[in-house]
């Protein structure tokens, strides 16, 4: 007898990022697709961990993760974002960010929520609302720049909307959220019972002289907010799948009641290698700025070809359009760009549940000068 379940998701695949390495590993490409940085993590990282495992933390952790790692956080809050956050009740480790979104989400939404989520929108988010019943409510930000049309904001807010989903700065465009954005924000829900999902992993990768206006600045919004991070942004190791989420009190409590019997606790000798290394202020203030050089660097390559940018401010991405080179939906250019010329990138359409296509594609500069010379030579080539 065959057996067969009812799927939960009927209407979803491979993920791009998943299709798209394949197809590089495949035909050999340089790979822009996908986001991870293609250079060393920081070796002082690998020692602390090997220290950590020689000496004995190889057992479960505390569930809510390593008490030093989370004294270590909330200190980081409060020079960064003048915020006091408990971290004994309001912070909770993670494996990555992505497992912070859902756990965020599934805390939360009951059969026929309404969450506002904004395309192009980071893959997971939608799926992750449909798994637990809750209705994607779908807005486009506002092309070329992607800013948020605020005005379609109120109007979509109804009785049934339970959350609000932004994510600063932004994959896969790199806009960044300004303080005028937020001010509005906190308009939009005083009064409400909406909730607040914030993705900030890419906090620390800000650039242009921006601030990251995190929630974590505004202790009203916090009270309404999960807030995700994700420690393989910040150093270089996208593999350790490690991150945290802040909360309230109050909400962190229920988020805590689903994680414990989800993974109930993350990797041990990890969180109490970045307890350590968390004393190392310098890593995470000087990543924007070595990351933007990066970017300035492949925008400045990217002049010679036929691609037009769409300026990022933030993130380890850069969107370009190809509407000058081809007319082509952009699923079939990027794996013909792939194929063809030996360059892999994300089609920004996969961020839309509707599949807009803008020709548009999504670059990774999160690497090594070699490996974006490597990209551009073959990107000049295109016509
Ligand atoms: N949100 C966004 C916008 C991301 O780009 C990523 C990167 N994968 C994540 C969340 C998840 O991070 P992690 O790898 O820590 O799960
Ligand atoms: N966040 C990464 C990106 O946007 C990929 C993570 C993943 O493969 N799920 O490319």
């Amino acid at each position: 007898m065959s057996v067969s379940i009812h799927s939960k998701l009927p209407d979803v695949g491979t993920t791009i990022f998943t299709v798209m390495s394949q197809l590089a590993a495949q035909h050999n490409a340089v790979n822009l697709g996908q986001g991870f940085p293609d250079f060393p993590m920081h070796t002082t990282l690998h020692e602390l961990v090997a220290k950590a495992m020689r000496e004995g933390a190889n057992q479960y952790v505390h569930m809510n993760g390593y008490p030093l790692l989370r004294q270590q956080l909330a200190t980081k809050v409060q020079q960064l974002y003048h915020t006091k956050i408990d971290a004994e009740t309001d912070i909770t480790v993670t494996p990555g960010g992505t497992y912070a979104i859902y756990t965020a989400l599934t805390t939360v939404l009951q059969p026929g929520d309404e969450v506002i989520v904004f395309e192009p929108a980071y893959d997971s988010y939608i799926p992750n609302i449909e798994i637990n019943g809750a209705v994607a409510v779908r807005i486009a930000l506002n092309y070329p720049d992607y800013s948020i049309p605020w005005d379609e904001v109120k109007k979509k807010i109804t009785s049934r909307t339970r959350m609000i989903m932004i994510n600063s700065p932004h994959n896969p465009t790199g806009a960044v959220l300004s303080s005028s954005d937020m001010d509005t924000l906190s308009t939009v829900v005083e009064g409400t019972n909406i909730i607040i999902l914030s993705d900030e992993v890419y906090e620390h990768l800000i650039f242009d002289g921006l601030k990251h206006e995190s929630i974590l600045r505004y202790p009203e919004l916090l009270k309404r907010s999960f807030v995700c991070f994700s420690f393989g942004k910040t150093y270089h190791c996208t593999g350790w799948k490690l991150g945290y989420c802040i909360s309230s009190h109050e909400l962190m409590k229920e988020f805590r009641k689903v994680h414990q019997f989800n993974c109930f606790t993350c990797d041990t000798p990890k969180q109490v290698a970045l307890a350590t290394y968390l004393d190392n202020a310098q890593a995470y203030l000087e990543l924007g700025a070595q990351i933007q050089q990066k970017r300035d660097y492949f925008r400045k390559q990217m002049e010679q070809t036929p691609f037009q940018c769409i300026p990022s401010h933030g993130s380890y991405f850069e969107c370009y359009s190809y509407a000058a080179i081809s007319d082509e939906p952009d699923m079939v250019f990027a794996k013909r760009l792939t194929t063809e010329y030996g360059v892999a990138t994300i089609p920004v359409s996969a961020f839309y549940k509707n599949g807009k296509d803008d020709r548009v594609i999504r670059f990774c500069f999160a690497k090594q000068e070699a490996t974006l010379d490597k990209a551009i030579e073959k990107l000049l080539r295109v016509k």
